[in-house]
């Protein structure tokens, strides 16, 4: 018998349960049964709120199982929760989403500046406001000539560039992690947003063929569905070479997950566990990382910036700037605080660095070394509004990444529970019963209204700083101010403590 006590407790009123059944239909992970009346099984529920969401009375409550182990500050209850897990399993303890614990969260210590009195404010509803941002690597300089007409011409040759409407880029999450409800929903929403989704590495269904303008593909160690037509269906190419929930290790989609489709897309056997491993195993410097990005350029003909995504790690200055000297366009840096479908929880909750000081690092290495225009940043790693997009976009950022926000937008609760492929939400799972639970034109209107509202909010922000484009704000870390840091982290973040003037 398990001794692991519930984590969560099921309360149903049953004065007011009028014994519909409802939650015991809705509760993926078999909780709720139905004998005369619900009884749940406190010890199955993740507080995934499916129940409580569909239940007509308003007749459930979920509450944490505070009871359940005596005070210790040191031994906390989840600790010794999962030493009973692993004494009964001898496993591994897999998770899934971002890193919960009380780490520092820097962007909550972070102050934007605003115009009074000499350096007037605009009003965003009455003056036009720039989002746009464009992704790719940029001429240190631009160089004209006149032509025979004695008309100017831009004679410095461009390189491709992505253009987005917003500053914020929906995150590699691959079908196999996700449903294809959502990954229809998240193509849909970058079309309508005028931004990107990613494939992640899981290859792309024929079904989002027509997104291809707002399609990121990736090329991850596994390289599953990749091929050169799977290249070209896209806007932009990425190159995984880590995650920031899980930084040096590989991907696991369990053989469960593998229907018919995926194995298609992935183009594996139906059933097999689709392993990516933890290195690429072609490559083991930056000399075989430039191979690989020269190769995608020429299987794409030059026509789409190349990307390589790392997670935050302490050296991570140093590869960035190895990255952009391979002929990357754009570099992606996920913190510690990003989210996975799948990782060892002692990976997530233990290794890699926060974002906010990865991206104040790369962004100054690279213009320490005169290379910032050679690729954009986007940074990645829990960004939960449009404040941390726009701190991050003053810290260096080009443009932010969001995954966990966009999982949450479609109705996502943060339940953790990813890799079991019982999400109630029909989001990461490949269940059909669970998949058609999310109707992929609500899921897209609720992320384009997510995109929409942090877009007004940046205007608003924008206006307060008395800028009118996302542009002006970028690496502009004199508008940041730092609250409750130690010297040593301002240092870092580049910027000063609040209270200090020009
Ligand atoms: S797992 Fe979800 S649906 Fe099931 S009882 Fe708990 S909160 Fe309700
Ligand atoms: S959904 Fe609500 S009203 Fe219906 S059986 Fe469950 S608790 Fe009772």
């Amino acid at each position: 018998m398990s001794q692991i006590p519930p984590e969560f407790i099921v309360k149903i009123d049953y004065d007011t349960c009028r014994r519909c059944r409802r939650c015991v239909m809705n509760c993926s992970f078999g909780c709720m049964q139905f004998k005369d009346r619900v009884v749940p099984d406190h010890k199955k529920c993740v507080a995934c709120h499916r129940c409580v969401t569909f239940c007509p009375e308003s007749a459930i409550s979920i509450t944490k199982n505070e009871l359940t182990y005596k005070d210790s500050a040191n031994w906390l209850p989840e600790t010794r929760q999962n030493i009973l897990k692993q004494a009964e399993t001898g496993g591994i303890l897999l998770t899934g989403m971002g890193n919960p614990r009380p780490y520092q969260i820097l962007w909550d210590h972070m102050l934007i500046d605003a115009c009074q009195v000499t350096n007037p404010s605009i009003d965003p509803l009455r003056e036009p406001m720039e989002l746009r941002t464009f992704l790719g690597r940029k001429p240190n300089r631009l160089e004209f000539t006149r032509d025979g007409n004695d008309e100017i011409k831009l004679s410095t040759e461009l390189q491709p560039q992505v253009k987005l409407d917003v500053p914020i880029v929906f995150a590699a999450m691959s079908y196999g992690a996700i449903s294809l409800n959502a990954h229809r929903a998240l193509a849909m929403a970058a079309k309508n947003s005028g931004t990107l989704m990613n494939t992640g590495e899981g290859g792309i269904h024929k079904d989002l063929n027509s997104y291809t303008d707002n399609i990121v593909v990736q090329v991850a160690s596994g390289r599953f569905g990749v091929t050169s037509e799977y290249l070209n269906s896209s806007a932009m190419v990425e190159i995984k070479i880590g995650q920031g929930a899980k930084p040096g290790i590989g991907g696991h989609l369990p053989g469960e997950k593998v229907g018919e489709d995926i194995s298609k897309t992935r183009m594996i056997p139906v059933g097999t566990d689709a392993l990516s491993p933890a290195p690429h195993h072609d490559i083991y410097s930056i000399e075989d990382l430039s191979q690989l990005i020269y190769a995608i350029k020429e299987a794409t003909d030059y026509t789409k910036p190349v990307s390589v995504k790392i997670s935050a790690v302490h050296n991570v200055a140093a590869i960035a700037s190895g990255i952009v000297r391979a002929g990357a366009d754009a570099v992606t840096i996920d913190g510690f605080r990003g989210g996975t479908g799948a990782a060892p929880m002692v990976i997530r909750d233990n290794v890699g660095i926060p974002i906010e000081l990865a991206l104040a690092a790369v962004d100054q290495r690279l213009r320490d070394e005169g290379i910032r225009s050679h690729a954009s940043i986007l940074c990645a790693g829990s960004i939960r509004n449009s404040g941390d997009v726009a701190k991050a976009i003053a810290l260096g950022a080009d443009a932010v990444v969001i995954g966990t926000a966009a999982l949450v937008a479609m109705g996502c609760r943060v339940c953790q529970k990813c890799y079991t492929g019982n999400c109630a939400w029909g989001i990461a799972t490949q269940k059909p019963e669970l998949v058609r639970r999310l109707d992929p034109q609500v899921g897209a209107e609720r992320l384009s209204n997510l995109v929409t509202a942090w877009g007004y909010e940046l205007q608003e922000i924008l206006g307060s700083l008395g800028v009118n484009s996302i542009e002006s704000l970028r690496g502009s870390r004199e508008r940041l101010r730092g609250i409750d840091l130690d010297e040593q982290t301002l240092e870092l973040l580049g910027i000063k403590p609040a209270g200090i003037g020009q």
